[in-house]
């Protein structure tokens, strides 16, 4: 696996179908910079972090999350420096963290062979709340590189975070543009609404979650087709 340069701020290590990886995003200003979405284990954030190394890059000293989904976010304790979810998010994770304690990780194995796979070999699950909660919309400035990190609704589920890099104008959807997992269904309201959003936000391209880097008209045919 190998880390990518996207433009001008932007690297990724990409998304992986088989352990359900998504892309793992990397934003470099002059004076820090922030990761988005933490990674599916300890072991995914790990390997990202070897990535960055290799290329000099100094390791994030923020994680911003797209949605609380385990594959996004599972690796949080692992992380560098802070993480930033949205008050959503870190409901969904505070719901998780107590059941694992609670019951052990069954339940979370039992929802899709790709975690089995990730968290073979008796790899423990820890799951951690964030470390710094926003709702609405904030600006982070990391040296003529600014970043919006803007909640939003969206079909796939009720705590998405979109990250806007202005200067590249690149949009992190996460996995905004997706029907539920659990259900299935892309209600078309929310489809439309998120359609809007990106709309006014206006991106050149957008990075989806598990897929590669597209225009944001392809995008936005996709999250319409069938609404
Ligand atoms: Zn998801």
């Amino acid at each position: 696996m190998e880390l990518k340069k996207l433009s001008e701020h932007i690297w990724y290590m990409p998304y992986e179908s088989e352990r359900d990886r998504p892309n793992l995003g990397y934003v470099r200003g002059k004076n820090w910079s922030l990761a988005i979405d933490a990674g599916h284990s300890a072991a995914h954030t790990k390997e990202f972090y070897a990535l960055l190394e290799k290329e000099n890059l100094p390791l994030p000293c923020l994680t911003l999350l797209t949605h609380w989904h385990w594959d996004h976010t599972f690796g949080m304790h692992a992380v560098n420096g802070l993480t930033l979810a949205n008050e959503k998010t870190n409901r969904h994770l505070a719901e998780w963290k107590n059941k694992i304690e609670k019951n052990g990780p069954a339940e979370f194995f039992a929802i899709h062979e790709s975690i089995r796979k990730e968290y073979s070999e008796n790899k423990e699950v820890i799951v951690k709340l964030a470390d710094i909660v926003y709702s609405g919309q904030l600006t982070f400035d990391l040296g003529d590189c600014i970043v919006k990190v803007i909640q939003s609704e969206a079909p796939h589920t009720d705590d998405s975070t979109l990250v806007y890099i202005e200067n590249d104008k690149l949009l992190f959807t996460g996995d905004a543009t997706g029907d539920d997992f659990f259900t299935g269904i892309k209600d078309a309201a929310l489809s439309r609404k998120l359609a809007e959003t990106i709309k006014t936000i206006n991106p050149t391209i957008c990075m989806e979650g598990h897929w590669v880097p597209v225009e944001t008209d392809d995008t936005l045919n996709d999250l319409l087709s069938g609404v």
